[in-house]
């Protein structure tokens, strides 16, 4: 398949541009955008064949579903049946990257939800997203754009390594500003909402607007044997490094003394800005990747996935990366770090 790559600022959006790219899902084909998370493919959400396309140019295993992204928070109303928590949430921090999982209208296929009863909302706030969606006049259906099984793209170039000749247009619209997907809240009737997936958008932010947050046990910890997941994507081990990932927590003499002794040749270390220097001159061939600095989580949201396709495209026979602080946006690089590395954590 030939992929046409249009390039958008931003800041003065073409809207012949937005147009055609809005034609091309209207037709119910796949178009790549940007948004303030990471890029998504998206397509016709009402449309199911458009919607398979997405499950096979990502090799998504079917019963994943997908989020559909509406132009503004009233919308939602169109798709699902929407109620007071709803709005308090949109209120507060749509538009935004928080999904709200809702009972599901009929005019959303099966296929978009696989197959259940709730389809999961989203109204995004980059300005290339949201054009494209009113242009396109339906809700777009869009997971993260990364073949199955590896990081979520942060960057235009980490979409055409995944998705170029598997979709009809990759709109280029620079970096994702935030680098880690929404936040997923279901609501449970009670003034309540369970946190199915951590991101910007924190438990205390929730918590500021008077919400109860339960937090669902399988965003910090693994899921038993034959447990079932709460949101099916919760079971699947994304973002896997070809290396052995392992999360240390300790002081940095007590890892750098553990990492002379691990015995591998290729070894790679993610490494808080604060520390590289400490790490290059103890651990002289072992290749650093600069995290960012200690306490900015921003920062280091921003470049984990980025991270974990670099080191991919080296031979290494371990990665190390220290394990993340839970609280606020910390709870959202936990959640993809522990993941990553198949819950393998090493206290020293
Ligand atoms: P992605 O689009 O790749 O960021 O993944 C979307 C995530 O949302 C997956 O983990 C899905 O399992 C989850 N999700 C989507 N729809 C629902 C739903 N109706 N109920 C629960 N989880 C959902
Ligand atoms: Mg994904």
């Amino acid at each position: 398949m030939q992929t046409k790559q249009l390039k958008l600022d931003p800041e003065r959006i073409d809207g012949e541009l937005i147009a055609e790219a809005a034609e091309v899902i209207r037709r119910g084909c796949l178009v790549v955008f940007p948004t303030e998370t990471v890029y998504g493919l998206g397509a016709d959400a009402t449309n199911e064949d458009a919607v398979k396309d997405i499950f096979r140019a990502k090799g998504r295993p079917g019963d994943n579903p997908l989020i559909i992204h509406v132009a503004s928070p009233d919308e939602a109303a169109k798709y699902t049946e929407t109620c007071e928590l709803y709005y308090r949430i949109a209120e507060a921090f749509m538009p935004g990257p928080i999904t709200v999982i809702l009972p599901s209208r009929d005019n959303i296929p099966l296929a978009t939800r696989a197959g259940l009863p709730t389809v999961a909302v989203r109204c995004p706030e980059n300005k290339i997203a949201r054009a494209l969606i009113s242009a396109a006049g339906v809700p777009i259906a869009a997971p993260s754009a990364n073949l199955s099984g590896s990081p979520s793209p942060t960057s235009f170039k980490h979409v055409v390594d995944d998705m170029n000749g598997r979709c009809d247009v990759i709109i280029d619209g620079g970096d994702c500003d935030f680098g880690l997907e929404s936040t997923i809240v279901k609501i449970d009737g009670d003034g309540a909402v369970t946190l199915l997936r951590p991101g910007r958008i924190t438990v205390g932010d929730l918590e500021s607007i008077g919400i109860t947050v339960r937090v669902a046990d399988a965003v910090v910890d693994k899921l038993g044997e034959g447990e079932v997941a709460l949101s099916p994507g919760m079971k699947y081990r994304h973002y896997a490094p070809g290396a052995e990932l392992i999360l240390l927590e300790g002081s940095r003499e007590a890892c750098a003394r553990y990492i002379k002794g691990v015995g591998k040749e290729r070894v790679a270390l993610i490494s808080h800005t604060d520390d590289v220097e400490y790490y290059k001159g103890e651990l002289p061939t072992v290749i650093i990747y600069d995290f960012g600095l200690r306490g900015d989580m921003a920062a280091q949201a921003h470049r984990l996935f980025s991270i974990l396709r670099s080191a991919d495209k080296e031979d290494f026979d371990l990665i190390l990366a220290p394990l993340p602080e839970k609280d606020g946006i910390g709870l959202a690089l936990y959640n993809r770090m522990i993941r990553a590395a198949a819950h393998k954590i090493i206290r020293l």
